[in-house]
């Protein structure tokens, strides 16, 4: 009889971990309180992002995702497109951080500087007044989070005999039995991979965790008309100094107090912009980062006022209509790791804490830990 495992949650997170322990011969039950993911995965950019971790272990891990994501989107029919990314630059100091970070990675990443010409051919989106030039990595891949987080259930059900319970919600967990209400579940091992809902099920570890929630704001731009793809995803200057993976720049700490200066509501709301388009057309632009315990739940007209004004300077769609705003909300860590993987008693893990990097980390992490390698 294999060992029973029960996963809470089915974001991202808690698909990763289903799959890693059937991977192990675990038989998984996954208990979800919705009838279908509505947290953060479904709220996402569908980023999976390499080249914004840094260099070493996470970088490595990022790069487990994308092959895992591949692997389980070719075999279930979900539409991905390994488009690379490019990081514009339209001054000297954003392209001295973009060189250093090429001169940096060449070896490891493939990344490449390109000129503001050889950009603009690979994007028709690309706004070219003032181009200086342009990172090109060619290992971003896009999924639809919609699409692709209501898929996997099914590849994993199939492929894995995963059992999914939807739309209940664990209320107590003494182990071995897991309750929701007064259902109860057994398991050898039980996971909790509840997201941004980290009160309810060990609150005492979540109050005393260097925890806290972080609000987006995002938008959907209507499916470009005659199959128009922007090719790669697209971001602005603002994006090199919130990813890790371009703190290794000297030039970053110049280039942090002007954008402090010219655009001191961007940071203030911790703006910055990045778009992706899905296989439907559609583009999703963002995003904004409010720290907090509890979060006004209604979205900021100024902040995706910001968002679009900013994009306008480096790129541009065929329609701009917005079609939809929502905001999503992630846990993050305040002591700069990168995950928060603790076991409240024996037989009972919770992992947790991937910030805005769970599309891009959560294969890699939960197949790293379940297989016992040191994370
Ligand atoms: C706007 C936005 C943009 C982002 N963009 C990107 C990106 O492009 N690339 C990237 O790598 N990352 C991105 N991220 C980060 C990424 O989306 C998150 O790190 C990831 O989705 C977190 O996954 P999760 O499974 O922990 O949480 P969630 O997706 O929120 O899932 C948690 C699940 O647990 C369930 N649950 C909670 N409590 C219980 C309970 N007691 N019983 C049963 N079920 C329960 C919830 O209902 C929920 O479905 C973004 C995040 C946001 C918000």
């Amino acid at each position: 009889m294999d060992n029973k495992a029960i996963v809470i949650g089915a974001g991202i997170v808690g698909l990763a971990t289903a799959r890693a322990l059937a991977m192990q011969g675990y038989q998984v039950t996954v208990v979800e309180r919705s009838h279908r993911a509505t947290g953060a995965s479904v709220r996402n950019f569908g980023m999976v992002w390499p080249v914004g971790q840094p260099d070493g272990a996470l970088y490595e891990r990022a790069m487990l995702s994308r092959s895992i994501w591949k692997t389980i989107c070719d075999e279930a029919g979900i539409w991905y497109e390994p488009a690379g990314s490019l990081h514009l630059a339209y001054a000297a100091d954003e392209w001295a951080v973009i060189n250093e970070y090429a001169d940096k990675t060449s070896t490891e990443r493939q990344c490449r500087v390109l000129s503001a010409q050889e950009a603009t051919e690979h994007s028709s989106a690309i706004v070219r007044d003032g181009l200086v030039g342009a990172l090109w990595s060619p290992h971003e891949m896009i999924v639809d989070p919609r699409e692709a987080i209501a898929a996997i259930p099914g590849w994993l059900q199939e492929k894995w005999g995963v059992e999914f319970v939807w739309g209940t919600a664990v209320t107590a967990i003494q182990y071995p039995a897991v309750y929701a209400g007064n259902r109860q579940f057994m398991a050898d091992q039980v996971f909790i991979c509840s997201g941004a809902d980290f009160e309810t099920l060990y609150p005492e570890i979540f109050s005393a965790a260097p925890i806290t929630k972080c609000k987006l704001q995002m938008m959907r731009l209507a499916a470009q008309p005659d199959n128009w793809r922007i090719g790669p995803s697209l971001c602005g200057g603002l994006s090199l100094t919130h990813y890790k993976g371009f703190s290794s720049a000297a030039s970053l700490g110049a280039l942090k107090e002007r954008y402090q200066r010219e655009y001191p509501d961007h940071i203030k709301w911790g703006i910055h912009v990045m778009v992706s388009q899905n296989g439907a057309g559609e583009i999703t632009a963002g995003d904004s980062h409010e720290y907090g315990g509890t979060h006004d739940p209604f979205d900021r007209q100024f902040i995706n006022q910001l968002v679009l004004d900013y994009l306008k300077g480096f790129a541009r769609f065929k329609d701009e209509t917005i079609t939809e705003t929502w905001n999503g909300i992630y846990p993050k860590l305040t002591n700069g790791e990168e995950h928060f993987i603790v076991s409240p008693e024996d037989g009972v893990t919770i992992i947790n804490g991937l910030g805005g990097a769970g599309m891009t980390l959560s294969f890699g992490l939960c197949d790293q830990y379940i297989r016992g390698e040191g994370v």
